[in-house]
């Protein structure tokens, strides 16, 4: 079997498959494994980090092989893929940003969370840091994501010295002047998307205030109403009305909210740089999660403005896609085609089958019920027959393809912890391809050699 994305969901589904019996060729199109483990759990957040370590033990499994750095849609096309294995799980997670679709996007100074996340860890597609020479950035979305990167960016960067974060990145937040993040949400806090647990650990931060803008008082209005909520909205909006009023901050660094505020604009400065959002006032509607406009408008100085919206998945040529809920449709894993029939041999598994939402242990049994799916289908094909060598590796090689293999991947593991251990450090990763591929290439050398 083919798992294409060795990210959680690639990981837990082959754990399975291999624990019944088959052989799994995992396909990662970064020389690195473990998907958002590496390159998306925040570097202050070591023990969800963790996970990377269970997915070792699969890797030690038998008939297991890792083909990093080897790109399905690129390198291999998925029918090739296809004809090459009885079945495919693809788990190629949601690797790219949703836009607001508002004027002024696409004006320096706005990025995507999606791009910040990667860039302070050390995802080699994400090199670019975003500019941190203003006082103020501005964050639109307040889902988990949204408060890592407000942490990140506020948090004193003593304490991300001993994490993995990227070194340049650190440097860039050493040398950062953002004293205030601004998280703005078009709907009220108990519809807030971040985790309790979130909100929490950012008032535990040492030095940060972090408090509520609430001009209108509106929030003594949704407290009347708040025994009508479920109880976890309860919870959020009772937190966050226990915030201090941003006015009343004094902390250096701050982190405020502002709720019912919808972004309709970024502004620009006569060098095309954003200098505000200009965001409208909304009111909650009496319905359940529902607000309207005011017709009030309000700018927010601010030289950084960070979308944080969501993830979107990006389609591969060869398997369905629905443009409208950016996922692969399907029937508890089993691709489905146009006509809504099951396409023989393909499954999906994680955010592509289920879209961008749940914490990395979500996808084990979003995985496992895949994994079940296809072990079902294989026992209906199965013939006893022993398979024939798969030409894959011939094939790669014939291509010019570079495949990292798990004992390489490894190598590079042992030696970015050792980096970071001469470093006081968790690890010191390396961002490049080309530098982590001539690392593996120099050793090999050198262990021909020695
Ligand atoms: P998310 O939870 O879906 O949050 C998206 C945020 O963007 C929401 O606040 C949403 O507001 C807002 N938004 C969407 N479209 C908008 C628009 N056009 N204008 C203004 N606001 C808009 O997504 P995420 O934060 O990227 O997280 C993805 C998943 O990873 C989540 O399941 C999250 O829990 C998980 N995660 C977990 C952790 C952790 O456990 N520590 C860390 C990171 C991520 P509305 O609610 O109004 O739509």
């Amino acid at each position: 079997m083919a798992v294409v994305g060795a990210g959680p969901a690639g990981f837990y589904g082959a754990a399975t498959l291999l624990k019944a019996g088959a052989q799994v060729d995992l396909f990662e199109r970064l020389p690195a494994p473990s998907g958002l483990v590496r390159y998306g759990v925040a570097p202050d957040h070591q023990k969800i980090k963790g996970a990377g370590r269970i997915f070792d033990k699969t890797a030690r499994l038998p008939g297991f092989r890792y083909f990093g750095n080897v790109e399905v849609g690129s390198d291999l096309s998925l029918p090739e893929l296809a004809e090459l294995y009885d079945q495919v799980l693809v788990t190629m997670g949601a690797a790219a940003d949703r836009r607001l679709g508002i004027p002024g996007e696409g004006l320096e100074g706005s990025v995507s969370a999606v791009a910040v996340v990667g860039w302070y860890n050390g995802h080699p597609d994400f090199v670019a840091a975003p500019p941190l020479n203003g006082n103020r950035a501005a964050i639109v979305g307040v889902g988990n994501v949204a408060l890592d990167v407000a942490r990140v960016l506020v948090r004193h960067p003593v304490e991300l010295e001993p994490t993995d974060i990227d070194e340049d990145a650190l440097d860039a937040l050493r040398d950062s002047r953002i004293e205030e993040v601004t998280l703005l949400a078009r709907r009220g806090p108990a519809d807030a998307a971040f985790d309790l647990g979130e909100l929490e650990e950012l008032v535990d931060l040492v030095g940060v205030d972090v408090g509520v803008s609430d001009p209108d008082d509106r929030l003594r209005a949704e407290l009347d109403l708040a025994a009508q909520l479920p109880a976890a909205a309860r919870a959020k909006l009772e937190a966050v009305a226990r915030l201090p009023r941003a006015e009343s901050l004094t902390a250096r660094r701050r982190i405020v909210f502002r709720f019912f505020s919808a972004p309709r604009e970024l502004l620009a400065d006569g060098a095309g740089r954003v200098r505000a959002v200009r965001y409208e006032h909304t009111e909650p509607t009496g319905e359940p999660g529902r607000v309207r406009s005011t017709g009030r408008f309000e700018e927010l100085p601010t030289t950084l403005v960070i979308r944080s919206i969501g993830y979107r998945a990006v389609p591969l040529p060869g398997l369905p896609f629905s443009e409208a809920q950016s996922i692969v449709p399907n029937d508890r894993g089993r691709v489905l085609g146009a006509d809504g029939r099951v396409v023989s041999g393909l499954y999906v598994a994680g955010w592509i089958k289920r879209g961008p939402t749940g914490l990395i242990g979500t996808n084990r049994s979003c995985a496992q019920e895949t994994a079940h799916a296809m072990l079902e289908d294989a026992a209906q094909l199965r013939t006893h027959v022993p398979a024939p060598p798969n030409p894959i590796e011939a094939l790669l090689e014939e291509r010019g393809v570079r495949v990292v293999t798990y004992p390489d991947w490894l190598r590079l593991d042992t030696a970015e912890i050792e980096r970071g251990q001469r470093a006081g450090r968790v690890r010191v990763k390396t961002r490049s391809r080309a530098e982590m591929l001539a690392w593996l290439d120099g050793e090999t050398l050198k262990a021909a050699a020695g």
